[in-house]
Protein backbone atom coordinates (compact mmCIF):
# COMPACT_ATOMS: atom_id res chain seq x y z
CA UNK A 1 0.00 0.00 0.00
CA UNK A 2 1.62 3.20 -1.27
CA UNK A 3 0.05 6.65 0.08
CA UNK A 4 -0.38 9.18 -2.67
CA UNK A 5 -0.53 12.55 -2.23
CA UNK A 6 -2.07 15.50 -4.28
CA UNK A 7 -0.45 18.82 -5.13
CA UNK A 8 -2.97 20.79 -6.69
CA UNK A 9 -2.30 23.44 -9.39
CA UNK A 10 -4.77 26.52 -8.58
CA UNK A 11 -3.99 30.06 -8.52
CA UNK A 12 -4.84 30.67 -4.73
CA UNK A 13 -3.83 33.32 -2.63
CA UNK A 14 0.19 34.12 -1.69
CA UNK A 15 1.09 32.59 1.52
CA UNK A 16 1.54 35.14 4.33
CA UNK A 17 4.22 36.13 6.28
CA UNK A 18 3.40 36.71 9.77
CA UNK A 19 4.80 40.06 11.25
CA UNK A 20 6.31 37.53 14.46
CA UNK A 21 8.24 35.62 11.99
CA UNK A 22 6.13 32.72 13.80
CA UNK A 23 4.08 31.23 11.26
CA UNK A 24 0.62 29.73 12.67
CA UNK A 25 -0.70 26.56 11.57
CA UNK A 26 -4.11 25.68 12.86
CA UNK A 27 -5.70 22.41 12.91
CA UNK A 28 -9.47 22.00 12.14
CA UNK A 29 -10.36 18.85 13.58
CA UNK A 30 -14.14 19.58 12.44
CA UNK A 31 -12.92 20.16 8.90
CA UNK A 32 -15.23 23.60 8.07
CA UNK A 33 -15.23 24.38 4.20
CA UNK A 34 -12.44 24.20 1.82
CA UNK A 35 -11.49 25.85 -0.85
CA UNK A 36 -9.63 22.89 -2.32
CA UNK A 37 -12.77 20.78 -2.32
CA UNK A 38 -15.54 23.53 -2.80
CA UNK A 39 -18.28 21.29 -3.72
CA UNK A 40 -18.09 18.78 -1.03
CA UNK A 41 -19.68 18.86 2.15
CA UNK A 42 -17.71 18.24 4.93
CA UNK A 43 -17.55 15.88 7.64
CA UNK A 44 -15.81 15.72 10.68
CA UNK A 45 -13.56 13.12 11.73
CA UNK A 46 -15.21 10.24 13.39
CA UNK A 47 -12.37 9.31 15.94
CA UNK A 48 -14.54 6.43 16.89
CA UNK A 49 -14.05 4.68 13.50
CA UNK A 50 -10.17 4.17 14.17
CA UNK A 51 -9.47 1.26 16.37
CA UNK A 52 -6.38 0.95 18.72
CA UNK A 53 -4.59 -2.14 19.74
CA UNK A 54 -5.55 -3.43 22.90
CA UNK A 55 -9.05 -2.28 22.40
CA UNK A 56 -11.17 0.82 22.21
CA UNK A 57 -10.79 3.59 19.67
CA UNK A 58 -9.27 7.07 19.30
CA UNK A 59 -12.68 8.17 21.00
CA UNK A 60 -11.78 6.84 24.38
CA UNK A 61 -8.72 9.64 23.86
CA UNK A 62 -9.43 12.09 22.25
CA UNK A 63 -8.16 15.25 23.56
CA UNK A 64 -4.76 13.18 24.48
CA UNK A 65 -4.78 12.42 20.64
CA UNK A 66 -5.18 16.00 19.43
CA UNK A 67 -2.87 17.35 21.78
CA UNK A 68 -0.22 14.95 20.63
CA UNK A 69 -0.37 15.47 17.07
CA UNK A 70 -0.15 18.92 17.69
CA UNK A 71 3.00 18.48 19.82
CA UNK A 72 4.64 16.18 16.71
CA UNK A 73 4.06 18.63 13.71
CA UNK A 74 5.59 21.54 15.79
CA UNK A 75 8.50 18.83 16.63
CA UNK A 76 8.29 18.03 12.84
CA UNK A 77 8.41 21.35 11.83
CA UNK A 78 11.14 22.65 14.46
CA UNK A 79 12.91 19.95 13.08
CA UNK A 80 13.21 21.97 9.42
CA UNK A 81 14.11 25.28 11.08
CA UNK A 82 10.85 26.57 10.36
CA UNK A 83 9.33 28.95 13.70
CA UNK A 84 5.60 27.60 14.20
CA UNK A 85 2.85 27.51 16.69
CA UNK A 86 0.60 24.68 15.98
CA UNK A 87 -3.16 25.72 17.69
CA UNK A 88 -6.34 23.82 17.43
CA UNK A 89 -9.29 25.51 15.85
CA UNK A 90 -10.91 28.26 16.59
CA UNK A 91 -7.70 31.04 17.43
CA UNK A 92 -7.83 34.23 17.34
CA UNK A 93 -4.50 34.18 15.61
CA UNK A 94 -3.11 35.16 12.30
CA UNK A 95 -3.87 31.95 10.11
CA UNK A 96 -0.74 31.00 7.83
CA UNK A 97 -2.08 27.47 7.43
CA UNK A 98 -5.42 25.65 8.05
CA UNK A 99 -5.23 21.81 8.37
CA UNK A 100 -8.57 20.76 7.76
CA UNK A 101 -9.39 17.03 9.02
CA UNK A 102 -12.45 15.17 7.86
CA UNK A 103 -13.86 11.65 7.47
CA UNK A 104 -14.04 12.09 3.90
CA UNK A 105 -11.97 9.37 1.72
CA UNK A 106 -10.42 11.54 -0.97
CA UNK A 107 -12.86 12.22 -4.05
CA UNK A 108 -9.56 11.20 -6.43
CA UNK A 109 -9.50 7.86 -4.77
CA UNK A 110 -5.96 6.09 -5.25
CA UNK A 111 -4.92 6.05 -1.66
CA UNK A 112 -4.75 9.97 -0.90
CA UNK A 113 -4.75 10.46 2.37
CA UNK A 114 -4.13 14.06 2.21
CA UNK A 115 -4.34 17.29 -0.21
CA UNK A 116 -2.32 20.56 -0.56
CA UNK A 117 -2.17 23.31 -2.85
CA UNK A 118 1.42 24.00 -4.26
CA UNK A 119 2.05 24.48 -7.45
CA UNK A 120 5.82 23.54 -8.50
CA UNK A 121 5.89 25.37 -11.99
CA UNK A 122 4.96 28.59 -10.93
CA UNK A 123 6.42 28.40 -6.81
CA UNK A 124 2.72 29.18 -5.76
CA UNK A 125 1.76 28.00 -2.72
CA UNK A 126 -1.46 27.85 -1.02
CA UNK A 127 -2.98 28.36 2.90
CA UNK A 128 -4.65 25.23 3.25
CA UNK A 129 -4.44 21.54 3.22
CA UNK A 130 -7.07 18.85 3.55
CA UNK A 131 -6.53 15.06 5.42
CA UNK A 132 -8.74 12.67 4.18
CA UNK A 133 -9.51 10.30 7.60
CA UNK A 134 -11.45 7.39 5.60
CA UNK A 135 -8.68 7.14 3.00
CA UNK A 136 -6.55 6.54 6.13
CA UNK A 137 -8.69 3.93 7.43
CA UNK A 138 -9.30 2.10 4.90
CA UNK A 139 -5.39 2.42 4.07
CA UNK A 140 -4.71 0.87 7.65
CA UNK A 141 -6.68 -2.22 7.32
CA UNK A 142 -5.13 -3.00 3.44
CA UNK A 143 -3.56 -6.36 4.52
CA UNK A 144 -3.59 -5.85 8.19
CA UNK A 145 -6.57 -6.46 10.91
CA UNK A 146 -8.19 -3.75 12.34
CA UNK A 147 -6.69 -2.25 15.44
CA UNK A 148 -3.48 -3.49 14.49
CA UNK A 149 -2.28 0.37 15.35
CA UNK A 150 -1.35 1.25 18.15
CA UNK A 151 -2.16 4.70 20.04
CA UNK A 152 1.08 6.14 18.70
CA UNK A 153 0.95 4.71 15.66
CA UNK A 154 -1.94 6.97 14.66
CA UNK A 155 -0.27 10.22 16.38
CA UNK A 156 2.75 9.44 13.99
CA UNK A 157 0.11 8.97 10.98
CA UNK A 158 -1.87 11.91 11.36
CA UNK A 159 0.98 14.36 12.41
CA UNK A 160 3.28 12.77 9.32
CA UNK A 161 0.51 13.39 7.02
CA UNK A 162 -0.23 17.03 8.64
CA UNK A 163 3.16 18.14 8.33
CA UNK A 164 3.62 16.98 4.70
CA UNK A 165 0.71 18.82 3.70
CA UNK A 166 1.66 22.15 5.81
CA UNK A 167 5.08 21.62 4.39
CA UNK A 168 3.48 21.72 0.79
CA UNK A 169 1.32 24.97 1.79
CA UNK A 170 5.24 26.35 2.55
CA UNK A 171 6.57 25.62 -0.32
CA UNK A 172 7.99 22.18 -0.13
CA UNK A 173 7.35 19.60 -2.81
CA UNK A 174 7.62 16.11 -3.44
CA UNK A 175 11.03 14.21 -2.76
CA UNK A 176 11.16 11.17 -5.63
CA UNK A 177 11.25 8.10 -4.11
CA UNK A 178 14.39 6.91 -6.22
CA UNK A 179 16.26 9.98 -5.54
CA UNK A 180 15.79 9.53 -1.68
CA UNK A 181 15.27 6.21 -0.81
CA UNK A 182 14.42 5.98 3.09
CA UNK A 183 17.19 4.06 5.10
CA UNK A 184 16.68 3.18 8.49
CA UNK A 185 14.94 5.28 10.50
CA UNK A 186 15.80 8.25 7.83
CA UNK A 187 12.12 8.62 6.39
CA UNK A 188 12.04 11.83 4.50
CA UNK A 189 8.50 13.29 4.94
CA UNK A 190 8.10 14.70 1.47
CA UNK A 191 8.77 11.44 -0.41
CA UNK A 192 5.99 10.58 -3.22
CA UNK A 193 4.44 7.94 -1.87
CA UNK A 194 5.14 6.38 1.87
CA UNK A 195 4.06 2.68 2.63
CA UNK A 196 1.87 2.61 5.39
CA UNK A 197 4.32 1.01 7.51
CA UNK A 198 6.62 4.11 6.99
CA UNK A 199 3.47 6.66 8.17
CA UNK A 200 3.30 4.65 11.41
CA UNK A 201 7.34 5.94 11.80
CA UNK A 202 8.96 8.92 12.67
CA UNK A 203 9.37 10.86 9.58
CA UNK A 204 11.33 14.45 8.95
CA UNK A 205 12.59 17.13 6.40
CA UNK A 206 16.02 15.81 5.49
CA UNK A 207 18.73 18.08 4.71
CA UNK A 208 20.34 14.85 2.06
CA UNK A 209 17.27 15.02 0.07
CA UNK A 210 17.23 18.02 -1.00
ZN1 LIG B 1 2.55 15.63 -1.13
Amino acid sequence: MIVRYAMLSLALALVCVCATGERVVVLDWRCGNSMLHPNLDPEPLDFGSFFVAGGGTLADRKVEFMDAVRVRIKTILDGAGIAVRVEHAPTDAEVETTVRLTQWASPAGKNEIGSAHYDPKNGRHGDEAVIFGEQIRRNERYGEAAGEYTFDDWVAVFANVCSHETLHTLGYGHVPRSECPPDGSDIEIMLDGHTMGEMRSEQRVLDKCR
